[in-house]
């Protein structure tokens, strides 16, 4: 079975190929700079199978519907083309963002799936294309069975008392406003990961799962299930991240309006665009910012600490949340990578069980991996998150019934 994974974002579209039998990429491309001057198409595929593995090409992409079709066009196409025709594609699940308190499962795509994902665009007008891309889809592909998976699901288990923010109830009843969290398919891909890893069935496995990558959120998984999580209306609470500030006091924000003369939007801009680690040090990488503290720049390890000291404080909170826990789980770009990150953000950690053990946390190896001292009570583990993967496994499941 092949099943197609379609992101949908702003100005850009993400998608890849599985092969089901064996869980392997067919092919995996990014459009970019939908609606601009010169957009962009990359495309790699399978390197065992094609040896030509990665293709780019610069052109002009009107919107969403050309850049789906081009997407179409370069998978089955004579230049680039993985499959012969769009009947190779058994399947497709579609990425969505926000499914509010609608949706706690993948759902198959009817009319009434996409008036509900409509309705809940308020809470995250920016991911409105999530839509976009899903009708397109069912212009392009009318006889494959599309599945939605949402990036909230995996959260609609936090309790009441986590989930709700200590403003006027009326807030909640009118504008639905309350903590979502975001980032669920990876928490729950890394959880079963983990639970596997650690072989405990999911059910009986109580984890915090962090996955730090350009954004970064943190999960409290008790039983398997999601009891509390960083981000929250929106994906800009928590942690600190690339960009995004996480949590920081409200009140600032009438603050700089007064004193920087600055409306709301250009505050939220700047919160999730000019913050994180690039304010405080002026680029979002952390691998830049390694190579910037080791030569003395004091704002880069002013930013690494922070970081680094927010994920201890969530690590804390959450053990708090859950009382005993199997594995604290690093995950995503720099969870994965940065050995760094990791040893400060458990350092200090040992009188609560959880000691990293410095050698394997500095060994690169591939795979679900364990980084925690032999006599470590809790485990510390890597584990690789794939939400295309995750995706793609729900939308099997959904049409396989
Ligand atoms: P993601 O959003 O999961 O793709 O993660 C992207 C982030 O991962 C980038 O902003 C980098 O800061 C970080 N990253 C990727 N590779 C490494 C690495 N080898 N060491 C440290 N950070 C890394």
């Amino acid at each position: 079975m092949n099943i197609l994974v379609i992101n949908c974002g702003s100005s850009s579209l993400k998608y890849q190929l599985l092969n089901m039998k064996d869980d392997t990429v067919i092919a995996s491309g990014v459009i970019e700079r939908i609606g601009e001057e010169l957009g962009i198409i990359t495309q790699r595929s399978n390197p065992a199978k094609w040896p030509d593995t990665k293709s780019t090409e610069k052109l002009f992409i009107r919107n969403h519907e050309a850049a789906m079709r081009l997407m179409v066009e370069k998978l089955v196409g004579e230049e680039w083309g993985v499959i012969e025709s769009l009947k190779d594609i058994d399947a497709i699940g579609h990425r969505v963002v926000q499914g509010g308190e609608t949706f706690s499962t993948p759902e198959l795509v009817d009319e009434n799936v996409i008036e509900e994902i409509r309705a809940n665009i308020p809470l995250a007008p920016l991911h409105a294309p999530n839509l976009t891309g899903i009708e397109i889809a069912m212009e392009l592909f009318p006889h494959t069975p599309q599945v939605t998976v949402f990036d909230t699901e995996f959260h609609q288990t936090i309790p009441k008392k986590a989930f709700m923010y200590p403003i006027p109830l009326n807030l909640y009843k009118e504008l639905k406003i309350r903590k979502y969290g975001f980032h669920g398919t990876s928490h729950k891909y890394v959880t079963k990961r983990a639970a596997t890893h650690l072989g405990k069935p999911m059910g009986k496995t109580n984890l915090i799962t962090i996955h730090l990558g350009n954004g970064c959120s943190m999960a409290a998984v008790k039983n398997g299930q999601c009891a509390d999580t960083t981000m929250g209306l929106t994906p800009l609470a928590g942690l600190m991240m690339g960009t995004r500030c996480g949590d920081v006091d409200p009140a600032i924000l009438a603050f700089i309006a007064k004193h920087k003369k600055m409306g709301i939007e250009d505050i939220d801009t700047m919160l999730n665009k000019k913050s994180g680690l690039y304010g405080i040090c002026g680029t979002n990488d952390m691998r830049d910012i390694h190579a910037a503290r080791e030569n003395g720049d004091a704002n880069a390890q002013l930013a690494f600490e922070m970081f680094a000291y927010r994920v201890k404080l969530f690590i804390g909170a959450y053990l708090a949340v859950l009382g005993t826990i199997d594995a604290v789980v690093f995950t995503a770009g720099i969870g994965e990578n940065d050995a760094h990150v990791r040893a400060l953000a458990c350092k200090g950690l040992e009188p609560l069980g959880i000691t990293i053990d410095q050698e394997k946390n500095t060994l690169r190896e591939p795979g679900t991996r364990t980084i925690s001292a032999d006599d470590s009570p809790i485990s510390i583990l890597i584990v690789p998150t794939n939400e295309e993967l995750e995706i793609a496994k729900e939308t099997m499941a959904l049409v396989n019934g």
